[in-house]
């Protein structure tokens, strides 16, 4: 992009890991538009007035090479707004990924499942009843024999919506599991099936998938198994354009899912993980980052929504 004299300078051409900021912002501003004269008016007012200015310091990473790091936002911490629901995704992600090694270290020989529960499509209008039935089947679920080698647990809730409106919620399930889960103590794809059909007390026999976490990093230099799985865990509660699909739709969601717990971390894991909600979501650097210095030059840039793209603030 020519930089004429006066043309305005884009946070997404200067750091390409800033690239994802304009894409939620403008999808915020459609949520946002979408509460707007709702009973829900109050997270639009909200929603507005989020992250409309990001303040970076430009600083040295630990590996040497200079990055955006985000120092300050002002969140609106509306839960599906889709700045702060990516924000708590990157956070989650940065703490499963940080305590990875303790936990190695810890428990050398614990392998990794990926398990996935669901229950057949609701009425969005059941979509509370429903989650409350699966928070009690995965209660029994863990309380059950075949249940005893997983160590720790990380647990999301992500609902999807379906082409005619209805609500698909499911568990993404990270366990860390002995090493007996692969001998001795093996469930197979049908048996959890069977099992979590028996936690749900349902006539039908539910989807569930498990998948074995491939331990070692890639030859390729491609994402771990254990990363990937941990980015899965904790993806989003509900697909950005599934936000915005439909009004009516995004207003009964909201009331449906008011204090349903979107992540749920169990077993040894907790003392690794936190159980809590990050509250922070200002510092969602992998890696931890590096030093920012105060010497480090900051740089701000705005919301524009007319080009929806964050520019470069004098
Ligand atoms: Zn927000």
């Amino acid at each position: 992009m020519p930089n004429e004299e006066g043309a305005e300078l884009y946070l997404s051409d200067l750091s390409e890991r800033d690239k994802p900021w304009d894409a939620r912002r403008a999808r915020a501003e459609q949520v946002q538009a979408l509460y707007s004269g709702t009973e829900y008016d109050r997270y639009s007012t909200r929603i507005l007035e989020c992250s409309r200015v990001l303040e970076f310091a430009l600083a040295a990473q630990d590996d040497g090479e200079m990055r955006f790091r985000l120092m300050g936002a002002r969140f609106c911490r509306v839960r599906h707004c889709p700045v702060c629901q990516w924000r708590r995704t990157l956070m989650w992600v940065a703490r499963a990924l940080q305590g990875m090694p303790k936990i190695q270290e810890d428990y050398p020989k614990a392998r990794w499942v990926f398990l996935t529960l669901t229950v057949k499509n609701v009425p969005l209008l059941e979509l509370r009843t429903t989650v409350k039935d699966m928070n009690k089947a995965f209660d029994r679920l863990s309380r059950r024999k075949e249940w005893k080698p997983v160590l720790g647990w990380a647990r999301s809730l992500e609902v999807t919506r379906s082409r005619d409106g209805e609500a698909h919620p499911h568990f993404h399930v990270l366990m860390m599991v002995r090493p007996s889960y692969f001998t001795r103590e093996y469930v197979k794809q049908k048996d959890w099936r069977e099992l979590w059909k028996s936690c749900l007390r349902v006539d039908y026999l539910p989807v569930v998938n498990v998948k074995t976490v491939k331990p070692k990093a890639n030859a390729d230099g491609s994402e771990s198994g254990i990363t990937a799985a941990i980015r899965e865990t904790f993806k989003y509660a509900v697909k950005p354009e599934d936000l915005t699909a439909d009004q009516v739709w995004l207003i009964e969601l909201t009331d449906q899912m008011q204090n349903a717990r979107s992540v749920n971390i169990g077993g040894v894991l907790r003392k690794y993980w936190k159980a809590h909600e990050p509250e922070d979501l200002v510092n969602a650097d992998e890696d931890g980052g590096g030093e920012v210095s105060e010497d480090d030059p900051r740089l701000w840039f705005g919301w524009r929504e007319y080009v929806k793209r964050y520019a470069k603030v004098n």
